[in-house]
């Protein structure tokens, strides 16, 4: 059995990147994914930034459509228009888009074991021994990578989200004409959150909601009575995966680490999780290189990354708890209250940030402060 210096566990976005940027500062890495195929039956709207894209070079060949405009629309049809100069958003084949970032790990070396599913995890002295089915690899250091799955957390004595959230989506040959998201709300289809509809490339149109329970008639409900659309337009089988709702409360234990939604980085307003999952992992790599260096303790990372996130985090739930507790009108009033207010729009555009909405979002709440409360 080799020894490696570190053991990636989970070859989605936030895995494949990590053990990138640890293969590219000298480190010998091996990841290890279940499914056969890297990138298969992923269920996710596809929306990335453009600023996650220049910040970590990520695969432009998965791109399908650029965005620069976001159309919100409210119970009763009210639209809000954002629209910006530059597109500000990408939608992606997450096919492509996984399956990029690991053949760029795997051009600089890692080694990569797909239709491995890890079940255990060791701990020695120096290493850990992380079994499959039938093999065995060595490595100084593990980063579980996992995604929504937590089954390794507990042998390794890392925490669980708080709770999740659902996401549930279909295809469909729905033709939207312009490259923009309208994302939809309303307590009959999306209590307390919202449905988005997502051209992604000629033809093909995501839509989905996310939703505090496990239930598919949410997203039946959203496209059969709210967009009237029949079944002959939905291409696939609905469905529904769950999204870690917050960060987990341990995400560092002696040499195992837990990056991307396995740590719970996911923005709590719309369950997105690729930008944070890729930044954490930016610091995760930093961390891991000077533990090697000067064996400087990994804890750090649980500190730097929660640090980064936490008002993100903390002003999404903040939002979602009021949304949870809005009837219909009160949103019509919120949408009347944005169109008739330009120059308050004025001051909200400038703190508009795809990636981080605390500061629009603290504006926001604050100015809503005589309708909500
Ligand atoms: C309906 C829906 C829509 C979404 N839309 C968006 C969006 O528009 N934008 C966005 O940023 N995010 C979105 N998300 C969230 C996004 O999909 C995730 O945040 C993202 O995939 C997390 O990346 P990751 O690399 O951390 O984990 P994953 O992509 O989940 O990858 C984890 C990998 O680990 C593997 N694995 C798990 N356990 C083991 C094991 N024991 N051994 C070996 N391998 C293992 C899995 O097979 C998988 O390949 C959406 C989610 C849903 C459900």
């Amino acid at each position: 059995m080799k020894t490696f210096d570190v053991a990636v566990i989970g070859a989605g976005p936030v895995g494949s990147f990590t053990a990138y940027q640890l293969t590219d500062r000298g480190f010998k890495v091996c990841l290890l994914e279940k499914k056969k195929e890297i990138g298969k039956a992923v269920i996710c709207a596809g929306v990335i930034s453009k600023q996650a894209f220049k910040r970590f070079d990520l695969p432009t060949e998965s791109v399908l459509g650029r965005f620069n405009t976001i159309v919100f629309v409210s119970p009763k049809g009210r639209r809000l228009i954002y629209e910006s100069e530059e597109n500000f958003a990408y939608v992606v084949d997450r096919k492509i888009f996984d399956r990029g970032i690991s053949t760029m790990a795997q051009r600089i070396g890692v080694e990569i074991h797909c239709g491995e599913k890890v079940t255990e995890i060791e701990e020695s002295t120096h290493n850990y021994t992380i079994k499959t089915k039938s093999k065995r690899f060595r490595a100084k250091v593990v980063v579980l990578a996992t995604g929504v799955n937590y089954g390794l957390h507990r042998k390794c004595s890392l925490g669980q989200p708080e709770d999740y959230l659902y996401g549930s989506q279909v295809d469909t040959h729905l033709f939207v004409p312009e490259e923009r998201i309208i994302i939809h709300i309303g307590q009959n289809f999306a209590p307390g959150s919202f449905g988005w509809i997502v051209p992604a490339g000629l033809g093909n149109t995501r839509i989905g909601v996310l939703t505090y329970d496990r239930n598919r008639r949410w997203l039946n409900k959203f496209l059969k009575n709210r967009l009237n659309i029949s079944d002959k337009n939905i291409k696939n089988r609905l469905r529904l995966k769950p999204i870690a709702y917050g960060p987990i409360d341990r995400s560092v234990k002696n040499r195992v680490l837990a990056v991307g939604e396995a740590a719970g980085q996911i923005k709590t307003t719309t369950g997105g999780g690729i930008f944070y999952g890729l930044l954490c992992s930016e610091i995760a790599v930093d961390k891991i290189a000077k533990y090697f260096k000067s064996k400087h303790r990994l804890t750090d990372y649980e500190l730097t990354w929660r640090t980064a996130l936490k008002s993100e985090f903390d002003i999404g739930k903040s939002l979602r708890e009021i949304a949870r507790t809005l009837d219909d009108d009160t949103i019509e009033k919120l949408f009347a209250f944005v169109k008739k207010n330009r120059v308050w729009v004025r001051y909200l555009l400038p703190r508009i940030n795809f990636d981080f909405h605390s500061n629009f979002l603290f504006f926001c709440l604050q100015s809503f402060k005589s309708l909500l409360f």
